[in-house]
């Protein structure tokens, strides 16, 4: 049994042995911060909604009304903190960040007409393989945040990965879209869940927004009203893209 006074003694040895480093510079951290230090918290950039790198977004997928509305929170840069917040996230399972970030979330996502009337709450899923291999969906400890803080149910299993989808790190948008054609279809049993439902669909990151509409695609046709997402980061555009869009 763990009292009080043992935790209060245990807590400031194992700080002192191990104390706490920023994910991103490895920097000691203050006894206020949480995983970043105010220095890379501070460089986390809020997404605009009217920017470039949102304009060429929806460009991408426009007349398909396949999703009504992207939410990414920050903008997300190689190298950059957020990648390592991502990477603590999917592969050190600190899967509280994914909490904290989708608290975040969702407390924008309440004051957002786009995100109104909002039935259910559903993570992009991972193939079965390799969610038994991390132990866990990245997406869904993000969704529980946003949940928390929208007073709305998860589920997942709505929507499942058929195929195990290659790295697409290296894939050009359009090869990415194909890549993903066909990777998910909607699970049947969940299919009042879904029909005439508003469904929120959340990714931990949108490069080209391929995954996450091919991930929607099978919940419009099993007769979703709309699918709108939501994700931590977005991969920031610099300059116009030129060829391969
Ligand atoms: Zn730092």
């Amino acid at each position: 049994m763990t009292s009080a006074f043992s935790r209060s003694i245990v807590q400031p040895v194992k700080d002192f042995l191990f104390p706490p480093l920023c994910l991103s510079c490895r920097e000691r951290l203050a006894s206020a911060d949480r995983y970043l230090c105010a220095h890379c918290s501070r460089s986390l950039v809020r997404v605009d909604e009217t920017d470039f790198t949102m304009a060429v977004l929806k460009d991408r997928f426009k007349g398909s009304d396949i999703i009504s509305s992207f939410f990414p929170l920050y903008y997300f840069e190689e190298e950059g903190v957020l990648q390592h917040v991502i990477h603590a996230l999917k592969y050190e399972e600190m899967t509280a960040l994914g909490e904290m970030y989708g608290e975040t979330i969702g407390a924008a996502l309440r004051e957002h007409p786009d995100y109104a009337d909002i039935r259910v709450i559903v993570p992009v899923p991972l193939h079965a393989q390799k969610e038994r291999e991390r132990g866990y969906n990245q997406s869904a400890w993000i969704c529980n945040g946003i949940a928390r803080a929208m007073g709305l149910p998860v589920t997942a299993g709505v929507v499942r990965r058929r195929k195990n989808t290659r790295s697409q790190t290296k894939l050009s948008a359009a090869l990415r879209l194909d890549n993903v054609k066909d990777a998910f279809e909607a699970n049947a049993a969940s299919a009042g869940t879904i029909r005439d439902a508003k469904i929120l669909l959340v990714d931990d990151v949108i490069t080209t927004g391929a995954t996450i509409h091919s991930c929607a695609l099978p919940l419009r046709s099993a007769g979703a009203a709309a699918v709108v997402c939501a994700s931590i980061g977005i991969a920031k555009l610099n300059a116009p893209p030129t060829a391969g869009l």
